[in-house]
């Protein structure tokens, strides 16, 4: 029995990625889209093998508590409102798939990890570069010591934003600007391929004045993060530099490279070590039908998301340290339990 899902936002990644990926998935089905465009909606449910019946509005959200066939919903819109819908789906005892970043910041992004929690429902953030083979083999040879030990990190994630009216350039749906959006990615998978938590972070950004698209967020953010053992990780992200997406993990023996490492396809892995530079292949694969399937069976077998809510909480955490420093100029410290701070 596959898992249904209704899909609530029905932007560009739901309509290009996210419904042909459940489509083609193992383990998911769509089964209703919620919208406030009811025309668009009704277009992709015809599109997609779904009714009439199958298109709900904000307002009718509600309704789906009466679709046995619905078992998750999957949040897929502007970051501040993913807070409300994952609080409405918990309460009507949905599991729920929610979009990165979780949501604007550390408060809300823990409420709705509490809340469903309350509600016995599953949340996992839809981290999706945690579902490739290439960023596993980056964790792989970072943890089993092939690289030697690690030194150092370093990750751009940047893209040029023309549309200074999109909701992604308004402080109040985004939460902030790429480092919110697009360097998440870094940051995420940074923590992911170390297994580890920063224990501090140093950041300076770039606000433009005169530059309309800049009027409420930053276009740049450059940070570092420090690690146990000495690791550093170098970071960019921008919203006004050419596309690029890469990840250079470099140990005493070897070193792993990924350039483009955050794209949807094509992703680029080469691993260096005494003797060669090795770049295997691997097998085809949808980022996006990894993480519906991941979810999918986590549901069916009541097991936590490998990404859960926590995750994207955790993420939030280290972005609003690095504003923080890079408001006040700081190094700051990242609050560890007692006893693994090596700084207090
Ligand atoms: P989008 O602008 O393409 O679509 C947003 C959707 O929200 C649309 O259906 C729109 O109608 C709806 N919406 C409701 N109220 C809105 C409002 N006030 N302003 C604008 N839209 C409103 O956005 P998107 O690119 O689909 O992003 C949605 C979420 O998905 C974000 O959280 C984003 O970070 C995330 N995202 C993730 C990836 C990924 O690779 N995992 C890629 C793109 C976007």
């Amino acid at each position: 029995q596959r898992v249904g899902y209704a899909v609530v936002g029905l932007g560009k990644l739901t309509a290009e990625e996210l419904i042909p990926a459940i489509r083609t998935s193992q383990h998911a089905r769509l089964a209703a889209l919620v919208t406030s465009e009811k025309d668009k909606g009704l277009a992709l449910a015809h599109a997609s093998g779904l009714t009439d019946d199958d298109v709900y509005a904000y307002d009718d959200f509600e309704r789906l508590a009466e679709r046995d066939d619905v078992d998750a919903v999957f949040i897929v819109l502007p970051n501040s409102m993913h807070r409300e819908f994952v609080e409405r789906a918990a309460r009507m005892g949905k599991h729920v798939l929610c979009e990165k970043p979780l949501s604007t910041n550390v408060a809300d992004a823990q409420a709705m990890v509490d809340a469903c929690r309350a509600a016995g429902v599953l949340l996992m953030t839809a981290y999706r570069c945690q579902y490739t083979p290439e960023h596993w083999a980056v964790r792989d040879a970072v943890q089993s010591g092939r690289l030697g030990t690690i030194r150092t990190i370093d990750s751009i994630h940047s893209h040029t934003e023309e549309d200074a009216q999109a909701w992604r350039m308004r402080r109040e749906y985004a939460g902030g600007g790429p480092l919110v959006d697009v360097g998440i990615y870094s940051l995420n998978i940074i923590r992911f391929v170390l297994g580890k938590e920063p224990l501090w972070v140093f950041a300076d950004l770039n606000q433009p004045q005169g530059d309309p698209r800049f009027a409420e967020i930053e276009e740049r953010v450059a940070w570092m993060m420090g690690f146990e053992g000495g690791i550093v990780a170098n970071c960019l992200t921008s919203y006004a530099s050419r596309d690029t997406s890469a990840l250079r993990v470099v140990g005493e023996a070897g070193k792993v490279e990924m350039d483009p490492a955050f794209n949807y396809t094509c992703l680029d892995f080469t691993l260096t070590d005494k003797e060669a530079a090795h770049r295997p292949r691997f097998a085809s694969y949808d980022q996006f039908g990894n993480e519906v399937d991941h979810f999918a069976q986590c549901i069916r077998e009541g097991k936590t998301p490998w990404t859960p809510g926590e995750e994207g909480v955790a993420d939030h955490i280290v972005m609003d340290a690095i504003y923080e420093s890079a408001r006040t100029g700081q190094r700051v410290t990242l609050k560890l339990p007692a006893g693994q701070d090596p700084f207090r």
